[in-house]
């Protein structure tokens, strides 16, 4: 699965870590330790609850390939239970990173996350990982029909009702039962377009019914359908009180986002504003520079 060649990563760049951080002795040490405690993956703290409270304390990283460059410095920001934050910045500004470490591909190299107030890095990651859902820029669907797309990877017995209600959440329903042979319609390369199939993963991720829903916004400006998308599953996570989830979107439309409690706004690498939509205006500083910009480029 996704999840296992992500985690296949993490370890491998844990263990170039500890490549370069231990003398030649210990490094065989420390790989038998990894290799015989399967804890470092696995086990960890299963929360009996989760409210979903995200807080990023003072962390920096940078990636193990470039021990020199500091993508993250000292980020600290709260996403409370059943907020919409949002990331925005310029293209390199640490979005995407922050989501890594989040997911816990990566460990901070300084500072932590917390999860309802407990350290990320006790947590089991394979527990944590289930209570996400993700969607990247170009999600992957497979040559089944769309059902069974929106199906994948959900472990519980599920009806087409639910499937359904997930599309609708999706802003999918819609288009899918357009087609002439509604869900049971065989997905293959032509058949949707970018926004479409970012729709039917956001639905296979709203299935799994994860108490924390990462969105990170497509950016191909050819996509006109994609602010629409995101726009209209924030509204939709609003307005329907079975999802009680915390949503963090990652937006390069900054039209999107408008109505996200709080806009993270960074800038190599730091938060250099955070607030609503109004109050960033209101600030005048990047944020509101960006949205000018983004209007007269639409203008
Ligand atoms: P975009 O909007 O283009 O997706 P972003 O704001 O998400 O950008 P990141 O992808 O987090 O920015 O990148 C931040 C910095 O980290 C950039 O300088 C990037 O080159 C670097 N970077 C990203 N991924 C890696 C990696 N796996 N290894 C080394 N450096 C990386």
């Amino acid at each position: 699965s996704e999840w296992l060649i992500f985690s296949t990563w993490w370890v491998g760049d844990n263990i170039s870590n500890l490549m370069q951080s231990v003398g030649a002795s210990e490094k065989v040490f420390h790989l038998m330790d990894l290799a015989s405690s399967s804890q470092f993956i696995t086990r960890g703290v299963k929360l009996q609850s989760l409210t979903g409270q995200i807080e990023f304390l003072n962390v920096s990283f940078h990636y193990p390939s470039r021990p020199t460059v500091s993508v993250v410095q000292l980020v600290n920001f709260v996403v409370h239970p059943s907020e919409v934050v949002a990331i925005v910045g310029l293209s390199g500004s640490g979005k995407s990173t922050l989501v890594n470490l989040l997911l816990r591909l990566y460990e901070p190299t300084n500072g932590q996350i917390l999860i309802d107030g407990i350290p990320l890095k006790n947590l089991d990651v394979e527990w944590w990982r289930e209570k996400i859902g993700y969607v990247g820029q170009e999600p992957k669907l497979f040559r089944m029909d769309i059902s069974s797309n929106i199906r994948y990877g959900c472990t519980r017995e599920v009806k087409q009702e639910d499937v359904e209600w997930a599309a609708k959440q999706a802003y999918a329903h819609d288009f899918i039962s357009a087609l002439p042979n509604g869900y049971e319609t065989l997905v293959d390369d032509d058949l949707l377009s970018g926004g479409q199939k970012q729709r039917i993963a956001i639905a296979r991720a709203i299935l799994r019914d994860p108490k924390i829903l990462i969105l990170d916004e497509a950016t191909s400006a050819l996509d006109a359908e994609s602010e629409h998308n995101v726009k209209g599953v924030l509204r939709s996570v609003r307005s329907d009180s079975r999802s009680r989830r915390s949503v963090i979107v990652i937006a390069h439309r900054l039209s999107t986002i408008q109505a996200a409690d709080r806009i993270v706004v960074m800038d190599g690498g730091h938060v250099v504003e955070n607030g609503s939509h109004r109050e960033l205006l209101l600030k005048d500083g990047l944020y509101a520079r960006l949205t000018r910009k983004q209007a007269d480029a639409v203008a």
